[in-house]
């Protein structure tokens, strides 16, 4: 560890921002936090027609890892993108896309950016981007606010998304075609599917999306 690190742990003490515990500055969150959260690294075996071709996932939303993506997108904790870009490089270690993909994310609403004052994803995204040398573009855009609505399915949630999204076809014709999708948590997998199928529509050939979590229920095989 640079000695500087030293210093500032010692003048500037800082603590993980899920439990409080002290931490050193190179550190995002606790060991024992970090060990709460058992990566499943999964690929999802995809069945049904969803418009996008692989889904990998990182842990099941749950526990730590629940609460650290709350604290991220409500709390303030805005530190532990780091740990999360860190989640996706591991995932892409793994499971890596095409070569040639560029990075694209869910973009938020514009009344949700007011109250974040941030765009949680695009955050994690561009620092993504930037560490793993891979091209971010902002291909989506939102067009139309809807209510957002807690424990729908997914029928109800995909005529919710519905005309929420357009792709910035300028930008879709930088690529060659082949994106990636980054989002916090997949729950029916509406949103991402809507975003996918606006990208294909466009002219997208290849779709990979992954995520932080998956829920629990959230099961890639409800749609028909
Ligand atoms: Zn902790």
């Amino acid at each position: 560890m640079p000695a500087y690190l030293d210093l500032l742990d010692l003048l500037f003490p800082k603590s993980c921002p899920l439990c409080g515990r002290i931490i050193s500055h190179d550190q995002v969150i606790c060991y024992k936090c970090k060990m709460e959260i058992p990566p499943m690294i999964m690929d999802q075996n995809l069945k049904g027609r969803w418009n996008f071709d692989k889904f990998f996932y990182f842990a099941i939303y749950e526990g730590k890892i629940k609460e650290m993506i709350r604290s991220y997108k409500y709390g303030g904790a805005i530190s532990l993108y780091k740990y999360f870009v860190d989640i996706f490089d591991e995932l892409f270690d793994y499971f890596p896309p095409p070569s040639d993909s560029v990075i694209t994310t869910v973009p938020i609403t514009f009344n949700s950016f007011k109250n974040k004052g941030f765009d949680h994803m695009k955050k994690i995204g561009r620092s993504f981007s930037k560490k793993r040398g891979i091209q971010f573009l902002d291909l989506i855009e939102v067009v139309k606010q809807k209510k957002q609505q807690v424990n729908s399915t997914f029928e109800e949630r995909k005529e919710l998304v519905k005309g929420k999204y357009r792709v910035r076809i300028e930008e879709l014709y930088r690529t060659n075609g082949k994106i990636v999708i980054l989002d916090d948590v997949f729950t029916t997998g509406a949103t991402v599917n809507e975003c996918a199928r606006i990208l294909k529509d466009g002219g997208a050939q290849s779709l990979y999306v992954y995520t932080i979590a998956k829920t629990k229920l959230g099961e890639i095989y409800e749609l028909k």
